[in-house]
């Protein structure tokens, strides 16, 4: 990652924390963090301070570490403006558009209603680093606690824009048991064949899965193709609305 170091520190059961750091000035952000005490551990480990807390959203297993980090670190929390009073201890409050400086390294927000209505994404140019929280997954996306298929789909369409070569660091490690489903829906995708095998001989030999490259999504993740012409054919749901695609899709896989 050009100018920006990343440490992914797996918690729970299988949520990720990242922490990154900015080569250039060392100024140090924990993505989510659902726990504190394993991000102190590697900051204590490194010698590392803490400047920022970033939320992509208010669920428990993404800011349950927020007040304990911010107490014993003094970092400043950033999240949604639009979730303000969702978000523990939050400081800064970002919107559509809105840049982010870690340092040097500049971030912008996405704004990705869907999972949840106050979702938001970083995005770091530079770095060509996504953080997507429960938007999108390793061939798969979040569940629609709060936003409609309308919404999610056109928060995808936001990522989906970002370049091939953008790494997506999702909040869980759900790409195999995503594979699954892909499969079952995509049944033909031979991309989506050969990144499932890649897939899982990855986590038999006990790898992450995360980060994923945006280019190999786009080509293999159902959920960031519902108006492609190949999956809504193998759906039998050819020419119809994206939005209905991907509903349909989103409703499958609920109950997979
Ligand atoms: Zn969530
Ligand atoms: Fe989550």
């Amino acid at each position: 990652m050009n100018g920006m170091e990343i440490i992914q520190i797996p918690v729970l059961s299988d949520n990720y924390v990242h922490l990154i750091r900015d080569s250039a000035t060392g100024t140090t952000a924990a993505v989510d963090p659902a726990v504190a005490q394993p991000v102190l551990s590697v900051l204590n480990e490194r010698d590392w301070g803490l400047d920022y807390v970033l939320c992509t959203h208010h669920h428990h297993d993404h800011v349950g570490g927020n007040a304990d980090l911010k107490m014993v670190t003094r970092c400043q929390v950033v999240g949604a403006a639009a979730d303000a009073e969702r978000i523990p201890g939050l400081d800064i409050g970002l919107r559509h558009g809105d840049g982010f400086p870690l340092g040097q390294l500049g971030a912008t927000v996405i704004e990705v209603p869907g999972h949840t209505v106050g979702h938001i994404a970083f995005w770091f140019p530079e770095a060509e680093a996504l953080f997507c929280g429960d938007t999108l997954f390793g061939l798969g996306c979040g569940r629609l606690f709060e936003g409609t298929p309308a919404q999610m789909w056109a928060s995808l369409l936001r990522l989906r824009a970002l370049p091939d070569t953008a790494q997506v660091f999702c909040a869980h490690e759900y790409t195999e048991a995503n594979a699954a489903f892909a499969r079952r829906v995509d049944p033909r995708n031979r991309d989506l064949k050969a990144r499932a095998e890649e897939v899982s001989a990855a986590r038999r030999a006990g790898r992450s899965t995360v980060p994923v490259p945006l280019g190999v999504e786009k080509r293999c993740n159902p959920f960031l193709r519902a108006d492609q012409p190949a999956l809504q054919a193998a759906l039998g749901m050819g020419g119809l609305d994206p939005v209905r695609v991907f509903a349909d899709l989103r409703r499958r896989k609920d109950v997979f």
